[in-house]
């Protein structure tokens, strides 16, 4: 039994009251270790620590600061097999893409940010002999960062990793469904020697104990990843307390294939953006619209290397579909199929569950599932279903998919596959979606704005975006 417990001030503690959570491995639908239901008194423990230990922290020069999330960085990879075994076992996700994509990733957070606090400079405006403006951009504080479960381990380092290097400390809570890989990287952070306080990781619902970080007094800014219902009601907590507030929240993404794309390289990336991680991604391209001319060519294609797409136990090597996260979440899904049927959809593979023999068989597992024949604005099109369910749509005209693209309420990414290279640019700035892909998926530069329009969010992460959100900026002018 995997016994998680709460890293707070430098230490790893049992949660005040002593009350524990059930942890379950979903592809086996067992429980398997249990971690903290830590509540408001928790939190309060943890704001103290990280407010005591912030002074020092800030002090400190980027470089140190920075040379300190290098070595976390640096342990992440060494404990790279450990660290993807924890997660692939926590979430359901198959091992071996925790290897090449979580864990890496995660690693790579904290690098970035380590060494991108050195480049971080003071802006300076001159007034040609009248005055000179200088920007300070000061560490705002204690900060919160709540994360999901889908991709667990990396994308709550993208949080932790920016907000320590620009001096502030941290209150983070992970998903109380994939715990796991937190826990390990709490013994990571004592092992690196990283000061007590700096970083405090404490474990809980989301009512219980993410509610509390959210209503802190000494929490000044809040950086979330998660539901958009979920980040509708921290707004509406954070906002009358005047705090700082990053949402990225959910997604409907709309993936575009012009027949005169490259199509062998349309249909293999679809294949990923997809069905990666059961489609709980949150850029999972979930609507794919096909010029007419190309529609059956695609979806021959689709459907045969979809077939390739192996179920099995996450830990298997040949395994490309693990478990969905849980029960619960299984349900939600297979409801949307459901909901599919009902709307007329034509069901073209999937739709059920399956039962993996052996150890996984109580596992939550499901059959990549994909629809055509269904409207754009059908609720199957326009809400998050955040599993490996797609439609196919053909469409006719640019102006046509535009507006079926730009339908949902949601604008977090979309991709464009063509070889017209005036087309791509024409439709990346008319589609209402953060982040644009051509001819690519999920590519990833730590430079550049991560986040999404409408419903999706608000604030970007990534690059400056990201050490500029955990900074107050003070303007000093100087009158010669
Ligand atoms: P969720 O909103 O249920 O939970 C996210 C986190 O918020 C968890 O840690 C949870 O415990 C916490 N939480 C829940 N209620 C809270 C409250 N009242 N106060 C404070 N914290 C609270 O989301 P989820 O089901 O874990 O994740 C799936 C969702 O995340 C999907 O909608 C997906 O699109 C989205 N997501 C978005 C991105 C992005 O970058 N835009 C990335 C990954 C996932």
């Amino acid at each position: 039994m995997l016994l998680i417990q709460n890293y707070l001030n430098g230490q790893l503690v049992p949660p005040l009251a002593g009350r524990y959570l059930d942890n379950i491995e979903p592809a086996t639908g067992q429980v398997y270790g249990q971690l903290p239901d830590s509540g408001p008194d928790d939190v309060a423990a943890a704001v103290a620590a990280a407010e005591a230990a912030l002074p020092a922290w800030r002090a400190l020069p980027a470089e140190e600061r920075g040379r300190m999330l290098v070595k976390i960085a640096d342990l992440i990879d060494a404990n790279l097999e450990r660290l993807a075994q924890a997660e692939s076992q926590d979430n359901g996700k198959p091992l071996s893409l925790a290897r090449v994509m979580d864990i890496p990733r995660a690693a790579s957070n904290f690098h970035f940010f380590g060494t991108a606090a050195e480049h971080f400079a003071t802006e300076a405006h001159m007034q040609e002999g009248i005055a000179l403006n200088y920007t300070v951009r000061h560490p705002i504080g204690v900060v919160g960062c709540i994360s999901p479960w889908n991709l667990p381990l990396y994308l709550f380092t993208w949080k932790i990793a920016p907000a320590l290097a620009v001096g502030c400390c941290v209150v983070a809570k992970p998903s109380e469904i994939t715990p796991a890989t937190a826990f390990l990287l709490s013994e990571l952070c004592m092992e690196a020697g990283l000061p007590p306080g700096v970083l405090n990781i404490i474990h809980g619902t989301g009512p219980g104990c993410g509610q509390a970080i959210v209503e802190h007094p000494g929490i000044k800014a809040i950086s979330f990843t998660g539901g958009t219902a979920t980040g509708r009601h921290l707004a509406r907590t954070a906002a009358p307390m005047f705090k700082k507030l990053s949402l990225e929240l959910g997604g409907k993404n709309p993936n575009l294939v012009f027949a005169d794309c490259d199509l062998a390289a349309a249909v293999a990336t679809s294949i990923r953006s997809s069905f990666a991680n059961q489609g709980q991604i949150c850029l999972c391209g979930s609507r794919i619209f096909i010029e007419r001319p190309v529609y059956e060519a695609f979806k021959t294609e689709f459907l045969q290397q979809l077939q390739a797409q192996k179920i099995g136990d996450p830990l298997a090597a040949d395994t490309k579909q693990g478990a969905l996260v849980s029960q619960a979440h299984l349900h939600k899904v297979l409801g949307y199929i459901e909901l599919a049927h009902e709307e007329g959809g034509r069901l073209l593979a999937g739709g059920k569950r399956v039962t993996v023999p052996g150890r996984c068989a109580e596992g939550y597992f499901l059959e990549p599932t994909v629809f055509e024949n269904l409207p754009h604005d059908c609720r199957t099109n326009q809400e998050e279903i955040f599993g490996p369910v797609v439609t196919l749509t053909p469409f006719d005209t640019e102006e046509e998919v535009i507006a079926w693209a730009n339908s949902t309420d949601y604008g977090l990414s979309a991709t464009i596959w063509t070889t017209n290279l005036t087309r791509a640019h024409r439709v990346a700035q008319a589609l209402h979606s953060g982040i644009v892909w051509v001819n690519t998926w999920l590519h990833r530069d730590l430079r550049t704005p991560f986040g999404g329009m409408k419903n999706s969010g608000v604030g970007r992460e990534g690059g400056l975006e990201a050490l500029r959100f955990f900074t107050e900026a003070q303007n000093v002018c100087v009158k010669f």
